[in-house]
C-alpha cells in the first residue's frame, strides 16, 4: 500500500485542472492488446496483471480524508470484465462515496453498458477511452492513416450508444 502519510505535507499544492485532489490507485497493470500507436502494452510485454479487488478496496477505504476523488491509473481498467464487476460490487458494499475515473477501451464500454451503469452507481464519473484511434483514422487523409498505425487490433468503429450518457459521463479526447 502506498504510504500516503509521507505526502501529507505536500498534498495541499497538488490538484488536477479542476482543483480536485485526486488519489491515483492501481487496479491492474499493462494491456494485452497490441494497438500499434500505443506504447502501454510494450512496457509489460503485453501482459495484463490484475490486483485483487479486495486489496484495491482496502486501499480506497484507507485514503486520507483530504482526498476528493480517485483516478484508477491503469492502462486499461476494464479489460477483465469479471474482475471489474467484482471490484464494483466491493466498492458498493464498502460504502465508499468517492467519485472515480479510469481509462478503458471504447469497445468494452459499448459492449458492457450494464457494467458501466453499475459502476456509475458506485461512483464512476468519467471514462477516458484509450483506443479512439479508430475514430480518428476514419476522418484522416490516406497518407496520415499510414503514418499513424492503421491497424489497432480492435479498432472501435461504433460510437457509444446514446443511452450510455445516462450511465456515465463519457469524456472523449479527440486528439488521442
Ligand atoms: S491503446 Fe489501449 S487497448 Fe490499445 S494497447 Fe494501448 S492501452 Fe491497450
Amino acid at each position: 500500500m502506498p504510504a500516503r502519510d509521507l505526502t501529507r505535507q505536500y498534498r495541499k499544492g497538488y490538484h488536477d485542472q479542476n482543483g480536485t485532489r485526486n488519489a491515483l490507485v492501481l487496479t491492474s497493470r499493462g494491456c494485452p492488446f497490441r494497438c500499434n500507436f500505443c506504447a502501454c502494452w510494450k512496457l509489460l510485454g503485453g501482459k495484463y496483471l490484475v490486483r485483487s479487488p479486495e486489496s484495491v478496496v482496502q486501499e480506497m477505504t484507507a485514503l486520507p480524508e483530504d482526498i476528493e476523488q480517485i483516478f484508477f491509473a491503469d492502462d486499461n481498467t476494464l479489460h477483465n470484465v469479471q474482475h471489474a464487476w467484482r471490484l464494483a460490487r466491493l466498492i458498493r458494499e464498502s460504502g465508499i462515496r468517492l467519485k472515480f475515473s479510469m481509462f478503458a477501451r471504447a469497445d468494452t464500454v459499448v459492449k458492457h453498458p450494464d457494467l458501466i451503469r453499475y459502476l456509475k452507481e458506485c461512483g464512476l464519473s468519467t471514462v477516458f477511452p484509450v483506443d479512439l484511434q479508430g475514430f480518428r483514422l476514419e476522418t484522416q487523409k490516406p497518407e496520415a492513416k499510414q503514418r499513424v498505425a492503421p491497424r489497432p487490433v480492435t479498432p472501435c468503429k461504433a460510437g457509444p450508444p446514446p443511452s450510455l450518457s445516462l450511465a456515465a459521463s463519457l469524456q472523449v479526447q479527440t486528439d488521442l
